[in-house]
């Protein structure tokens, strides 16, 4: 903790102190604004200056074991915020919700820097509570949260979206006093993760209205998925999880082979999309066996991609496999990512790259995914 409360109730703020005053404090009684438990000034050489509850059993609104990175992630934010006169609180305690947003700003925006590993459940309830209550939160994630390879589970519930800029994550650099943000993000079945970044520094050309950013920014970014390569992918990933015995895959075999129909074999149709939506914890092919098993192969024909993509919106919207993006407003993803996905088989039909490639050899087909994604070219 950055403040606490000294014994005349006064509150204390450690990020603009001067060594004399912490000096001082070291001697002085203090406690926690939330629980009003006793707590200690620590003033050491590794971590900055903070306040410790002497037993930390009882509060449940400050985590004890702060890391020096979310320490100084707040006194950044702290003096930011200072330095742009923009309102703000450190640490407020929110009776009502029972929680403490690192930071406060005006317009009722509440930052959680999360630097630490922390459950699902506690994460959508907090985002809820923050939402119930007419807060916008802004989840910037620490350097162990920070995209790699693949988006954890855990990752991916802090993604927003927005039309404009497609998928995106916060975070934060600490060493560099950087503000970092994740957008275009997308995610490939076999786990292959594309994104763009965009960095603002907080010392030099970091607004409040940046944080605010799919609103104001105007950002275009193009990524292309040349076809031929990505359906050979999609085959061979799928044939490796036949190979390990994946359960589920195993599962979709066994419903295909009573049609006569074998995984491997299926109509190139089956094998698109390039990108797995995020909202769904399933792989998107099992819906698109389930919508070819109501349909059989008039599902292909072009005067059913209406009808057909009207109907995956369905067997989406009423999936069990859905996974809660705090963040994200459901439906919207879902309506997003079925006409993004309709307006991708109107383009194939129209450069034939469903057609049976035996048939002819066909020009390299490419698949470009951009933001903002209206008006895509394809
Ligand atoms: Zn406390």
């Amino acid at each position: 903790m950055l403040i606490a409360r000294n014994s005349k109730g006064k509150i204390i703020r450690l990020w603009n102190s001067s060594v004399e005053e912490r000096q001082r404090w070291k001697r002085e009684p203090f406690d926690c604004p939330a629980c009003q438990q006793p707590v200690i000034l620590k003033n050491g050489e590794i971590k900055r200056a903070h306040f410790a509850h002497v037993s930390n059993e009882n509060c449940q609104v400050f985590s004890e074991g702060e890391t020096e990175e979310h320490l100084a992630g707040k006194q950044i934010f702290a003096e930011w915020c200072a330095a742009r006169k923009i309102k703000y609180e450190v640490e407020s305690y929110l009776p009502k919700l029972e929680q403490r947003p690192d930071i406060l700003l005006q317009g009722g925006i509440t930052v959680e820097f999360q630097c630490s590993l922390l459950s699902i459940e506690k994460m959508s309830e907090r985002t809820r509570s923050y939402q119930k209550h007419g807060y916008h939160v802004l989840w910037i994630l620490g350097e162990k949260l920070h995209p790699r390879k693949k988006l954890t589970h855990l990752q991916t519930h802090f993604l927003y979206f927005d039309p404009n800029v497609g998928y995106y994550l916060w975070g934060m650099d600490v060493k560099r006093s950087q503000l970092i943000l994740w957008f275009h993000i997308e995610e490939t079945s076999d786990g292959r993760l594309f994104y763009q970044k965009k960095e603002w520094s907080f010392d030099t050309n970091l607004e409040i209205g940046d944080l605010q950013f799919p609103k104001i920014g105007k950002i275009v970014s193009r990524r292309e998925y040349d076809l031929q390569i990505e359906y050979q992918k999609k085959r061979r990933w799928i044939g490796k999880r036949l190979y390990y015995k994946d359960k589920k895959m195993l599962a979709m075999q066994a419903r295909l082979y009573q049609n006569h129909q074998h995984l491997l074999g299926l109509n190139k149709w089956f094998y698109f999309p390039v990108v797995e939506p995020f909202f769904l914890e399933a792989s998107l092919l099992q819906l698109l066996i389930r919508l070819w098993e109501i349909n059989g192969d008039t599902l292909f024909k072009e005067q059913n991609f209406l009808q057909s993509s009207l109907q995956l919106k369905q067997l989406l919207k009423t999936s069990r496999n859905l996974r809660r993006l705090p963040n994200c407003k459901q439906d919207q993803l879902i309506d997003y990512f079925v006409a993004e996905y309709l307006s991708f088989w109107k383009g194939r039909k129209r450069d034939g790259f469903f057609q049976d490639p035996l048939k002819g050899k066909l020009p390299k087909q490419v698949h470009l995914s951009r933001t903002p994604l209206r008006n895509m070219i394809r």
